[in-house]
């Protein structure tokens, strides 16, 4: 349940230091090092799981309440006015660092906002073919 070539196993597991802001036996939370806002933080599992797929469900269902702690404090301790909840999965998602993490980034009134996208058109045929696709596919 640990890479050894990791830096986040590495991190989590506090064998390199971290600006750590929370701690408990499955996670540590720290500070990224190229912050998209200030407090942006990284939520890492102690435990080595590539992506949100290799994770076991009740690791990956630990993850959304911490974000909203996280957030929470963000709010009370940085003043920010609102936070975004963010996850990569695979290189095409943007992944860089292939140990499971979830961003979580506070966001402050005037300063850039959520991290964005250009929305698409889709024919209602293709929506109902699409959801038929990954609805098959559902395990
Ligand atoms: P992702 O693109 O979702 O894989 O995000 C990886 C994030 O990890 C980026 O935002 C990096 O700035 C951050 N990062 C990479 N190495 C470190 C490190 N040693 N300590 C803290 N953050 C890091
Ligand atoms: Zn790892």
């Amino acid at each position: 349940m640990n890479d050894g070539n990791c830096i986040f196993c590495k991190i989590a597991r506090g064998e390199i230091p971290s600006s750590t802001v929370y701690e408990d036996e499955e996670f540590r939370v720290i500070l990224d090092l190229g912050p998209a806002s200030r407090g942006h933080a990284l939520i890492l599992p102690k435990n080595h799981y590539k992506d949100i797929c290799d994770a076991d469900r009740e690791t990956a269902g630990k993850l959304f309440p911490l974000a909203g702690r996280i957030g929470a404090a963000m709010k009370k301790g940085l003043g920010a006015d609102g936070f975004n909840v963010v996850q990569n999965n695979g290189a095409s998602a943007g992944q860089t660092v292939f140990h499971l993490h979830v961003h979580v980034i506070p966001r402050y009134e005037g300063g850039p906002g959520m991290v964005s996208w250009e929305p698409g058109k889709a024919a209602p045929e293709e929506l109902t073919e699409t959801a038929e696709k990954i609805r098959e596919s559902w395990e």
